[in-house]
């Protein structure tokens, strides 16, 4: 998608500060963080949200989680942390890229909304 931000990210055009790739997968750090720790996971192949994703994607959506996973490793986040993918409008999703947020590095509110 020429016009998406995320897709932008993906291809260099928009810098971001990388924290992992592989060849389904880019994941990045958040430009506002909220936790110590926020990096985003996205697929290379374009979908807006979960909204959009079917069998066809298995294996993208597996990656991600399978990034996700790598990158709570690398970030030391033993403690544990939270994953988020906002879908939509009553999500407040602002990116209509599927991410996955990583969220770690201190403990979180038990509310999750
Ligand atoms: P969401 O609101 O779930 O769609 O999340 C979009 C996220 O993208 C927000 O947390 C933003 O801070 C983040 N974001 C927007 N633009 C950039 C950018 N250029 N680099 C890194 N993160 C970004
Ligand atoms: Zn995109």
């Amino acid at each position: 998608m020429s016009d998406c931000l995320f897709c932008k990210i993906i291809s260099g055009e928009i810098p971001s500060t990388k924290v992992y790739e592989d060849d389904l997968v880019y994941a990045f750090r958040d430009i506002n963080p909220q936790t110590p720790v926020h990096v985003l996971v996205i697929p290379k192949k374009h979908f807006a949200s979960i909204d959009e994703i079917d069998r066809a994607e298995d294996r993208e959506i597996a990656a991600c989680l399978r990034a996700v996973r790598l990158i709570a490793r690398h970030e030391n986040l033993e403690k544990g942390y939270r994953v988020i993918s906002n879908c939509g409008p009553d999500a407040c999703q602002s990116v209509p890229h599927l991410h996955f947020h990583i969220l770690g590095g201190r403990k979180m509110s038990d509310q999750m909304a």
